[in-house]
């Protein structure tokens, strides 16, 4: 058993579905075959925009309704294109596949994944083309699983399924040093540690789903990330740490836009403020992210300083207010131009000048850094937005990931 995924691009048009089919067709004359595939080209941003056209404030339920419609297009689509070329395949939704979700609507995560629909059918000898990025509530509701998610249910079903293989098939060639279309030197790595990769998702690399890694790495489910375009292609492998030949002390550059950063100055210091605090965004299921507590001169207070997406702002800024309020802090600061710049590497922290280095280049770049954080096999900077992309230009070029020798 197979499980391969294709995104957006590689179903953008009748065309790409055909080549699609004929990928998959090779595929299942070997294998049992499970495909997941997204919605075709831009479909998920259209309706998004559609449900924003229509109301100010979109009920989260009806959003998912409608954004699991991209989906159930693509799938029948390529179901139709399997069976012209001969080979049997049927489409499933998400509440077909046996896909169970939490209740949280427009960013659910899987709990449970009941197969017997799908083995029957793959018993039959047919191919499933499964809907990716959707589920289904106990309930029955359907549930998306955030923006990406196709990658989370291609990985889910092949763990749920025992498969030997997730093979992500995408529009370039697997894992980059860099985004490939903002750095066109980038190198393609032949394999990624599973810990790198859930970092660089994390942070911005937009070719995997973060909970698709974080869900392969626990299952220890071979991924293959490869190219529509060129099928035969190897691609990037995902694999074990401790499977890996080197450890490079920076894979990859990475930066997510779109970020926001919030401060609440002068908290005061008492057990159970930064609870409050963040007890309260996660109420509202806003995330956080390089959060900095930063003492005072004046020792009873502190600032507490944190990133969000740019989009939860709106969200996060009047619920701050009030919990700064309630707990006597002195107001609160918001910053919308922020973008987040990251380098991952698993032999990061055996070179200690590494960030020394990198802040020093972006310091002769006149790039302000705002904020600092790190893991460790991490090292992220939040700067400006505009500068975004010169910087991750600079990094790429200081650590020269464009030349073999660096892995
Ligand atoms: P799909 O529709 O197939 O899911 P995505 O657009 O989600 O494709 O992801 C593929 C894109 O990810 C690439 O076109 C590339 O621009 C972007 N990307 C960002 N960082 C990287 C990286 N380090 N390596 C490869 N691709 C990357
Ligand atoms: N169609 C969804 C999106 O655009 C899911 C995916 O493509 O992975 O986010
Ligand atoms: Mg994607």
């Amino acid at each position: 058993m197979i499980v391969q995924k294709f995104g957006g691009t590689s179903v953008k048009s009748v065309a790409r579905i055909r080549n699609v089919a004929g990928i998959v067709a090779s595929a299942a004359r070997h294998d049992s075959v499970v495909v997941v595939v997204s919605a075709m080209g831009d479909t998920t941003d259209y309706l998004v925009k559609l449900a924003g056209q229509t109301s100010k404030t979109p009920a989260r339920r009806e959003l998912d309704a409608l954004l699991a419609t991209g989906e159930q297009i693509s799938v029948a689509l390529v179901a139709m294109a399997l069976n012209d070329r001969g080979v049997k395949a049927v489409s499933m939704t998400g509440a077909q596949l046996g896909i169970i979700t939490e209740s949280v609507h427009t960013a659910a995560r899987i709990v449970d994944i009941d197969t017997a629909r799908i083995l029957r059918r793959t018993e039959e000898g047919l191919v499933v083309v499964a809907a990716g990025f959707q589920g289904a509530t106990p309930a029955g509701d359907i549930t998306t699983l955030g923006r990406g998610g196709s990658d989370t249910t291609a990985v889910a079903l092949a763990a749920a399924l025992r498969a030997s293989i997730c093979d992500i098939f995408t529009d370039v060639y697997g894992v980059y040093t860099a985004d490939p279309n903002l750095i066109p030197t980038a190198r393609l790595l032949k394999e990624i540690s599973y810990e790198e990769m859930l970092e660089m998702a994390r942070v911005g690399a937009q070719v995997l789903h973060p909970r698709a890694v974080e869900l392969a790495r626990k299952h220890r489910l071979p991924v293959r990330v490869r190219n529509t375009f060129d099928p035969q292609h190897e691609g990037t492998i995902l694999k074990g740490a401790d499977q890996m030949e080197i450890s490079r002390p920076v894979s990859g550059v990475t930066v997510a836009r779109d970020q926001a950063r919030l401060a609440i100055l002068k908290v005061p210091d008492r057990p159970g403020v930064a609870a409050e605090v963040f007890g309260a965004l996660a109420q509202q299921h806003i995330g956080v992210d390089m959060i900095i507590q930063a003492f005072h001169q004046d020792q009873s207070v502190n600032d507490i300083t944190f990133t969000i997406k740019r989009s939860d702002l709106d969200t996060a800024r009047p619920l701050l207010e009030q919990v700064a309020a309630r707990i006597g802090a002195k107001g609160i600061l918001a910053d919308p131009d922020v973008a987040k710049l990251s380098i991952v590497g698993a032999g990061l922290m055996d070179q200690p000048d590494i960030a020394a280095r990198m802040f020093a280049a972006l310091g002769e770049a006149a790039i302000n850094i705002k904020m600092i954080s790190t893991s460790e096999i991490r090292i992220s900077c939040a700067i400006a937005e505009g500068d975004a992309d010169h910087a991750v230009r600079v990094i790429h070029d200081l650590f020269h990931l464009d030349e073999p020798q660096n892995g």
